[in-house]
């Protein structure tokens, strides 16, 4: 069970914790994911400005080269000796060519004549013949047809009807110009194309195709660095091939044909890559301290979930065990009994449900004390454990009683082995405080399904069986029958009529002297209760005492007593009178008020009266009992022990109460008759009594014999059928008078005694 609840437990926390620990991983990976995709986001839009940067500082560079152009290209004399009728190639050489790259240290520059073919071809600080620069021009092409057409389209009728060439008015130049990239000696470099126009107003006749000027510079150290600065890129460079993958800062130069020709690369700033290398090292100290308390936290919570589980497990076992011998409790076993009995059916056997109860257990309490009373109950669960079959539950349920139910059991004659297994096991003494105990089992058993397959009923049964086993002598076993059950239909009847009796006023009082020695004078009588029910005859208070005490009547039926018993005897003043106080009502919180308060209204003098309990007051093992009793006496009422040398062994009480009066037990009289040593054991007891200083009274006298046994003893009273029967309280003075006359006593005048 211990097992099932801890790893309940443990599944209760995984429950709760795997999720909370995936949770807690999620949000961790969630996060790196979340800062990896920024970062790289950063990086692409990055990219994305530098490129555009790139792009800006580019076309800046191709716009400085158009606008270098423009000085010359917007020129009337260039205008005049481009003209296929003026072409100049002198003029052309100084003024454009040489001067272009002193001036502007262009690379190449080409004059492309109004028929569309080169007029002119100044390349690596030399002229040319024009027509090698073809190629490059045929490279080109595009943008040369772009300025021809937007030069053509440039022009403007007059009213006139003359032409006049409109060049754009806003915009960086005033030229016509297209500019782009292209290959020169195998390198990227930057060309523009400027259509060769009058710089003042011309009036032409007729719209003509322009001459252009092609500049080429070449993308130079010099001039990247200076595309660097502008566009503020690290380690640009130029690439003729495609750069590889993983180099993302890189920009393709198209020609004008739309080929790539080349690649700009740089260093990225990658931003994003710098804020996730900043961040890393403490990402990574937060996650694995989160991991790592996540961990200490996965860690504590199932070692308490653990500790928990079996603190409940253990409160579990305690709320079903029996703490001094760890066996079943009640509870426990009226659970498995429930069971047994839910889902039985005729192929599982009898069911046998036993009480077991250890004979005079309380003596061994009180004698040994309450440790000793401890081992003997712990031995005894020992005992009984090793001879339970396997498959039998065995409960503590009170003090010394035990529950043992035997299921699946084919006959009853195998409950009676396991019972007569039980008491021969207990024939062995025990072992305890130094003494070796007998001490015997009382055993009751009901059988299910024979006696009943409810739970209630079954032990009901069984504790009658017990019951029986206890009354019949002890040390035996009883299986439950339906006499024992019309036994305790008996005492129900008796405990009704009882009932009735005290209500309707049908209990009488009788009265028992007890004379000097001689038999000659009385000095008390001892009160006695009478019943006579209507239906069931005159009833032994022997018999309805124990069951006003089972029943609670006990303490209605003694006030009674008392109180009739003190208005009886005002009769006779010169009298002491005995009144028997069960132990049930000796306890009772009131007992004192109500002697005290009985006294008082009666005015009944307290030092008459006597009041007689047996040793069994002090089987309950009870500090307050010596402490009644004191104030008992303090009230100025005696007290007597009744029935003395019977049934208890300990004679410790003796010494530690003072009683006024021992009354030995009558089985000791009528022993000596029959046994040898019997005179002996008497006068031993009447010494012992004189020895503590109490009266000494002998009771149950039946004849002269007995009578004169104690003459010769220091016994101090007698009382006896042989002097005086119990009589009415109106037949007191009678007696009295009938004793102190020497008469024997008469034929019984009531024959309800015992
Ligand atoms: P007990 O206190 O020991 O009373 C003496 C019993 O012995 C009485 O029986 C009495 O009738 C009987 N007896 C007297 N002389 C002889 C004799 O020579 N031979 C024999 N065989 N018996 C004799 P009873 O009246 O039946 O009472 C039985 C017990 O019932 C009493 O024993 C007492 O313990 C209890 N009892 C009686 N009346 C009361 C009462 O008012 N209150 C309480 N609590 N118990 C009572
Ligand atoms: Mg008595
Ligand atoms: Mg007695």
């Amino acid at each position: 069970m211990g097992a099932s609840r801890k790893t309940a437990g443990t599944k209760l926390a995984n429950a709760i914790l795997f999720p909370v620990v995936g949770l807690v991983m999620l949000a961790i990976a969630f996060s790196v994911v979340l800062i990896a995709y920024t970062s790289q986001s950063a990086d692409i839009a990055a990219l994305n400005s530098e490129r555009n940067l790139l792009r800006g500082g580019a076309k800046l560079q191709l716009d400085l080269l158009a606008k270098e152009q423009e000085g010359t290209a917007v020129w009337d004399q260039a205008f005049f000796y481009t003209r296929p009728n003026s072409l100049n190639r002198a003029w052309i050489d100084t003024n454009i060519g040489r001067w272009m790259l002193a001036n502007h240290g262009h690379d190449q520059t080409v004059i492309v004549g109004v028929d569309g073919e080169p007029v002119y071809d100044f390349n690596r600080g030399n002229e040319h013949d024009p027509a090698l620069a073809k190629p490059m021009l045929e490279e080109i092409k595009p943008l040369i047809a772009r300025v021809r057409a937007r030069f053509i389209n440039s022009f403007r009728r007059l009213p006139s009807g003359l032409f006049v060439v409109e060049r754009p008015r806003t915009g960086f130049t005033r030229s016509i110009n297209e500019t782009g990239f292209t290959l020169k000696d195998g390198r990227p470099a930057f060309v523009s194309v400027t259509a060769i126009s009058p710089e003042l107003k011309q009036f032409l006749a007729e719209r003509q195709p322009p001459a252009v000027l092609v500049s080429i510079k070449q993308l130079d150290p010099v001039r990247l660095a200076a595309l660097a600065e502008r566009s503020g890129t690290r380690d640009l460079r130029v690439s003729h091939d495609r750069p590889a993958e993983e180099i993302a800062a890189s920009l393709a130069l198209s020609d004008p044909r739309g080929r790539t020709i080349g690649y700009l690369t740089w260093q990225s700033e990658n931003p994003g890559a710098q804020i996730l290398a900043g961040v890393s090292p403490m990402l990574f100290f937060l996650a694995t301290t989160i991991a790592g308390l996540t961990g200490l936290v996965l860690f504590y919570t199932r070692q308490n979930t653990r500790r928990l589980a079996e603190s409940e497990a253990r409160a579990q076992h305690a709320a079903l065990h029996d703490s001094l011998t760890g066996l079943a409790n009640r509870d426990f076993f009226a659970a498995r009994f429930r069971d047994e009995l839910s889902d039985w059916h005729s192929g599982k056997g009898l069911v046998g449900v036993i009480y077991i109860d250890l004979d005079h257990f309380k003596d061994i309490n009180d004698t040994l004390g309450h440790a000793a009373g401890d081992e003997v109950i712990r031995e005894a669960a020992r005992r009984l454990r090793v001879l339970a079959p396997d498959n039998a539950t065995l409960a503590r349920i009170s003090g010394d009683e035990f529950a043992l139910l035997l299921p699946g059991a084919a006959d009853r004659s195998r409950i009676e082995a396991v019972l007569k297994r039980m008491q021969d096991r207990f024939s062995v003494p025990m072992y305890v405080a130094g003494n070796h105990l007998h001490i015997s089992l009382s055993v009751g058993a009901a059988i299910a399904p024979h006696d009943s397959l409810s739970m209630g009923e079954l032990l009901r049964k069984a504790d009658i069986a017990l019951y029986s086993a206890k009354s019949a002598g002890r040390g035996r076993w009883a299986f439950f029958d339906a006499s024992m059950e019309e036994h305790v239909r008996t005492r129900e009847n008796l405990a009704h009529g009882l009932r009735e009796a005290i209500r309707n006023n049908r209990l009488d009082l009788v009265y028992q002297p007890q004379t000097t020695i001689d038999g000659a004078k009385v000095l008390s009588v001892e009160a006695l209760l009478r019943w006579t029910d209507p239906e069931m005859g005159p009833v032994s208070p022997a018999v309805f005492v124990p069951i006003a005490e089972e029943t609670g009547l006990i303490y209605d039926l003694g006030l009674y007593v008392l109180r009739r018993a003190c208005r009886d005897a005002a009769a006779w003043p010169h009298l002491g009178v005995a009144v028997n106080v069960s132990p049930t009502q000796f306890r009772h919180p009131r007992f004192i008020d109500d002697v005290r308060n009985t006294l008082a209204e009666s005015g009944f003098e307290p030092t008459r009266l006597e009041i007689e309990v047996t040793e069994t007051v002090f089987a309950d093992d009870d500090s307050g009992i010596l402490d009644t009793l004191t104030r008992v006496q303090e009230l100025g009422v005696r007290v007597a022990l009744d029935d003395f040398g019977i049934g208890y062994s300990s004679l410790s009480y003796l010494r530690r109460f003072p009683f006024d009066t021992l009354k030995i037990d009558r089985s000791f009289i009528a022993d000596l008759d029959v046994a040898p040593h019997a005179h002996a054991i008497l006068s031993t007891i009447i010494d012992l009594g004189e020895a503590l200083g109490m009266k000494v009274v002998a009771e149950g006298i039946e004849t002269s014999q007995q009578a004169a046994i104690l003459q010769r003893t220091n016994c101090d009273r007698l009382q006896g059928y042989f002097l005086c029967r119990p009589v009415p309280p109106s037949e007191v003075p009678a007696a009295e008078r009938r004793l102190a006359a020497g008469d024997p006593a008469p034929r019984p005048s009531i024959s309800l005694s015992a």
